[in-house]
């Protein structure tokens, strides 16, 4: 609210001394002001010549602080003063501060949080991308601890992962890492042409296995090939190498051994009569199939007796190795049981097979067991033994008749006496 003023200078002009002048009008309290004395140092009582100023002050009468502009009115001993309270000047000024705080504040607190947001944006990038890693880490970690080859690919064929087995199975100079992010088709282009098809895609999406040998490594492997697909989408795909070569080499020693006679190596009782029927079945349209050899060691009761269990494994071991001997390749023996063996003689006529019986029952008795002493205290340091034979032709027959007829032919060689051969009938 503006003041107005009127001072009047007590004394005049010319005389250089200044008093004090009085008040004649005041907008505000207008009565108390009225009469009383300007205070000695405001400016235009101070400063003669001054025309015109501006002053601050605190007015005693109403308590406000005043911006104050004063003006000499010219011919007259009179001093405009206008005043306007500082609240007031600088109500629209501070307004404006205000505001301005108040935005400052707000852009402060606006950038704070999007500071902060992209602080825990960037913080989650880090951790998630250490978590990934780690991830990595642990799946290659995983992954090269397992001996099976694992090769993954994503939708459009590139490697995203492969392991050592697999470097190793594919017989590959390249690392895993070497391989990621190479295409199939480049791939296959590292591999020998009997590998590369192994791993030819799949025509079906859908789960394939194949068991192959690897012919330059002589390994047997199991390859396994999984379509990776989520809700219809397809993702890639997994080959899996398994190298079977051990469990292949323990299958057979176990299918060995559970064909073979421990004591004397031959093939035992179901094995020869496997053997056989395979024989029959295949031979079944041919004329003249062989024939068959029963043979039993004579009185080898006495031999167990006589010299213990243990010499009579050396004899059966021994009688074993003599009827080898006469063998050809194509001949397939096996030990029925006991002291009683049998010959597949295949692709011969009776003719050749009686010969062939001849010359075993001929070999065995012309060639005792050699015993060393220290086994066995035979006096004569070896036991001899003869064998019986009983042979009979395969044509048109079954194994069970052509066992049968065999046996009969045996006992009939018993019978007139051991240590020959008889063929049946
Ligand atoms: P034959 O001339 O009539 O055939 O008389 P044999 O004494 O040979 O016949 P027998 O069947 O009476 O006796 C066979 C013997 O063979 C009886 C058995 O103890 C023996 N034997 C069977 N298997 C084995 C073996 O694995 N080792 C030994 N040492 N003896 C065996
Ligand atoms: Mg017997
Ligand atoms: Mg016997």
């Amino acid at each position: 609210m503006p003041v107005v003023g009127w001072c009047s200078p007590a004394s005049s002009h010319q005389g250089k001394r200044r008093n004090p002048g009085h008040y004649l009008t005041r907008s505000h309290h207008l009565m108390q002001a009225m009469g009383q004395s300007v205070p000695r140092e405001r400016d235009f009582l101070r400063f003669p010549d001054q025309q015109s100023g501006s002053y601050e002050a605190h007015a005693a009468v109403d308590g406000i602080t005043r911006y104050y502009a004063w003006q000499r009115i010219p011919g007259f001993p009179l001093v405009l003063s206008l005043g306007l309270g500082r609240d007031k000047v600088m109500a629209p000024l501070q307004r404006h501060l205000r505001l301005s705080h108040i935005q400052n504040t707000v852009a402060t607190v606006l950038l704070l949080l999007v500071a902060w947001q992209m602080t825990r944006l960037a913080l989650e990038r880090i951790q998630q991308r250490h978590r990934l890693e780690v991830q990595h880490l642990r799946l290659v970690t995983l992954m090269d601890l397992f001996q099976d080859g694992v090769l993954l690919e994503d939708a459009s064929g590139h490697v995203v992962m492969a392991n050592t087995g697999l470097c190793q199975l594919l017989n590959l100079s390249a690392s895993p890492a070497q391989l990621q992010g190479i295409h199939h088709s480049r791939l296959l282009q590292c591999l020998s042409p009997q590998r590369a098809a192994w791993l030819t895609l799949p025509q079906q999406q859908q789960r394939q296995s194949l068991e192959v040998t690897d012919d330059a490594l002589g390994r047997h492997l199991w390859l396994r090939w999984l379509p990776l697909v989520r809700a219809g989408e397809p993702l890639g795909q997994i080959w899996l190498l398994n190298d079977m070569t051990e469990r292949k080499l323990k299958e057979q020693e176990l299918a060995t051994l559970a064909s073979t006679d421990v004591l004397t190596g031959l093939p035992n009782r179901r094995s020869f009569l496997s053997m056989l029927e395979q024989h029959l079945a295949a031979s079944a349209t041919m004329a003249g199939s062989g024939a068959v050899l029963a043979l039993d060691v004579d009185h080898f009761k006495q031999v167990n007796d006589r010299w213990g269990h243990p010499t009579g494994d050396l004899v059966l071991q021994h009688v074993t190795r003599l009827i080898r001997q006469s063998l050809r390749a194509s001949d397939y023996p096996g030990r029925l049981g006991g002291e009683e063996f049998a010959v597949l003689v295949r692709h011969a006529s009776v003719q050749e097979a009686m010969h062939l019986a001849e010359r075993i029952r001929q070999t065995i008795a012309d060639t005792p067991t050699p015993v060393a002493p220290n086994v066995a205290q035979v006096p004569e340091g070896h036991i001899p033994v003869t064998i019986s034979i009983g042979v009979v032709s395969l044509a048109g027959k079954d194994s069970r008749t052509a066992l049968a007829q065999a046996d009969k032919a045996l006992y009939e060689a018993k019978a007139t006496g051991r240590n020959r051969v008889c063929l049946f009938p």
